[in-house]
């Protein structure tokens, strides 16, 4: 937010949408959205950017039902990390997630993993939708957050990210 609002001219690239920018093609769109298309993953970050900031209002005034996190253990046991549904409305949407602990306690998970899979869990919350594969930005935006915003590199596959969005 700070690096997009730029000093009070709020026409800054932040990293996160540079980098989403590089990566996503996909599925630009929550599916309240019914503005112009949505072009590219800048416009895309922007958007999912300001969502958020609408639903953590929404949340901080009461407006929305309260956040739970409950947990579940799914089969097989590393088939869910933080699980939160597609919300088809602009507001008014809880912030609750499906955490599975046995994922979060894995000692060899760092916390920038499961920064990512809150995020795409997010993500979901703001409207957007799955494929949770390259390109799409509702996994390109947090592999971005999971890289601290650098280029990919054949040694770090997508797919060692995108396991852990649900
Ligand atoms: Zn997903």
């Amino acid at each position: 937010m700070d690096q997009k609002w730029n000093g009070g001219t709020n026409n800054g690239i932040s990293r996160l949408a540079s980098c989403t920018n590089t990566y996503a093609t996909q599925n630009f769109q929550p599916v309240w959205y019914q503005g112009p298309p949505v072009t590219n993953g800048l416009e895309a970050t922007n958007l999912a950017m300001d969502q958020f900031t609408q639903l953590i209002r929404d949340n901080g005034f009461r407006l929305a039902s309260p956040a739970k996190i409950d947990y579940s253990i799914p089969s097989p046991v590393t088939s869910s990390t933080i699980r939160g549904e597609t919300s088809f409305t602009q507001t008014r949407v809880a912030l609750s997630f499906v955490i599975n602990p046995i994922q979060l306690d894995r000692g060899e998970l760092t916390n920038i993993t499961f920064s990512g899979s809150m995020f795409h869990a997010w993500l979901h919350h703001a409207g957007f939708q799955d494929p949770k594969t390259t390109s799409y930005f509702i996994s390109e935006a947090p592999m971005c957050v999971m890289r601290s915003y650098q280029i990919k590199t054949p040694t770090s596959p997508d797919s060692g990210f995108y396991q852990f969005f649900d």
